[in-house]
């Protein structure tokens, strides 16, 4: 494995107490089938993942000299149907971190009722420091390594952070060279072209916008006299909050991992992202102030969409959150310890295992038409997609209401629910 200090700093702290996101998962689940009075034979078997996959990847760089990257893929959950989860590659990956995320992933498909069970894969590797080539090769040996684990009824990858369209696209190509023919419903988030889903790339942004639409309701909002924060400018909070931007809503604050942009009369969406692209940061946006992103956190604002990374809410600032709404848009953005405060302060959760469910559920659309090799228009898509999250949104809102608890424990109670009622009814092989 490559020497990086940092990385290594960077996982100590991600392993330790309020910080590590196993633990976190863990101790939401435990309370959810406590209150549900799960049985405890079923408890044990959903608590664990199902197989945890440790691989070393050799890869050749550019230089001609080999690395050896470490990689994962926890499938924890086959109940519902095949697992289902994207990679991520970034130098501080942890296994208890792939583990948080395949679990969530097992409830989050529960959530929006997709017959997926759950799985999440990473490789601790520094994206930013190789180029195409090395990415490619890494890709295709760490596809390879799990060709017996992965397929269409069995696991199905999809992008996560710093991986895209393209490493999809190495993904399907090598399975579809082991399998002799093409098969495009081993992965989604593919390109377009080559069986991806219309719709896709803007999903979960768009399902986390379906999500704020219905929970301004509740306050008697209407978007335009919505003031929206966002935390991250990439596939979900960029996305996000451009079309929330289109459908008139105030975004007064965006960022990125530098730092972010403030302009309390909203700011002008489309230009702000151009900005960035351009300059590859928010810094020296003219019309708005440039922020940390703890300042951006704080905000007084309607709407709070933390749609970066884990941990960005814990106990030291959520008694400053300054919301009504916390719209999850990345995984994890909470910790169980901040929950507390943020329920004592009255702010109204939509969790991320709903909030950023858009991905997954038009993941599930594009696997479903690849399977059919019929494919939807785009307005079929996204109509589609409304439903399913309004719908579920609606039904969380009436199962917290109905057992009297906040709404993110109401998301594990239901998911649990429903895995253990499958978990059951097949009963365990022997
Ligand atoms: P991305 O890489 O496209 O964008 C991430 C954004 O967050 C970037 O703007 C980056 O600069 C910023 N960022 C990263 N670390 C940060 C930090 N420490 N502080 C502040 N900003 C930071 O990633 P994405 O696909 O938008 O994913 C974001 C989150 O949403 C992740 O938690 C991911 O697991 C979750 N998620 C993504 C999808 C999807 O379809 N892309 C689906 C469900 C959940």
């Amino acid at each position: 494995m490559r020497a990086n200090p940092m990385a290594d700093e960077m996982r100590r702290f991600k392993g330790t107490d309020e910080k590590n996101p196993f633990d976190a998962m863990i101790e939401r689940f435990d309370r959810a089938a406590q209150l549900l009075g799960l049985d405890p034979d079923l408890y044990a078997v959903m608590r664990v993942p199902s197989r945890e996959i440790k691989i070393y990847i050799p890869v050749k760089m550019d230089s001609g000299r080999i690395e050896v990257f470490e990689g994962y893929r926890v499938q924890h959950n086959f109940a519902r149907g095949p697992a289902k989860g994207g990679i991520r590659y970034a130098p501080d990956v942890t296994l208890d971190e792939i583990k948080a995320l395949a679990a969530w992933m097992t409830w989050k498909c529960a959530v929006v009722n997709v017959p997926f069970g759950g799985a999440k894969g990473g490789i601790v590797c520094d994206p930013r420091q190789m180029s195409e080539g090395e990415l490619e090769r890494l890709t295709r040996r760490y596809a390879a390594e799990l060709i017996d684990f992965i397929g269409p009824d069995r696991d199905v990858p999809a992008p996560d952070m710093n991986t895209d369209e393209q490493t999809m696209a190495w993904i399907m190509d090598t399975y579809s060279m082991h399998a002799r023919h093409t098969v495009t419903a081993i992965v989604t988030g593919k390109p377009v072209a080559l069986g991806g889903s219309l719709g896709r790339r803007e999903a979960t942004g768009r399902g986390l916008m379906f999500c704020i639409d219905e929970a301004i309701k509740k306050f008697g909002l209407t978007p335009e006299k919505t003031r929206v924060v966002v935390q991250g400018a990439g596939n979900v909070g960029g996305i996000g909050a451009l079309l929330m931007h289109e459908r008139g809503y105030k975004v007064i604050a965006i960022s990125d991992i530098s730092g972010g942009i403030y302009n309390p009369k909203g700011l002008d969406i489309p230009k702000a992202l151009e900005y960035s692209r351009k300059h590859k940061t928010f810094e020296g946006y003219p019309d708005a102030d440039y922020i940390t992103n703890q300042e951006l956190l704080e905000l007084e604002c309607d709407v709070l969409a933390p749609c970066a990374t884990e941990n960005q809410i814990t106990s030291q600032n959520a008694h400053r959150i300054n919301c009504k709404i916390l719209a999850e848009g990345a995984n994890g953005p909470t910790t169980p310890k901040a929950d507390k405060v943020l329920y004592e302060k009255g702010i109204f959760v939509i969790p991320d295992i709903l909030a950023n469910a858009g991905g997954v559920t038009v993941s599930y659309f594009e696997w479903v038409q690849d399977r059919m090799g019929y494919f939807w228009r785009e307005d079929e898509v996204n109509e589609r997609l409304k439903d399913k999250m309004v719908a579920s949104f609606n039904e969380l809102c009436q199962f917290a209401e109905k057992h009297k608890v906040d709404t993110r424990t109401a998301a594990y109670m239901l998911a649990i629910d429903r895995v253990a009622y499958d978990t059951k009814m097949r009963g365990i092989y022997a």
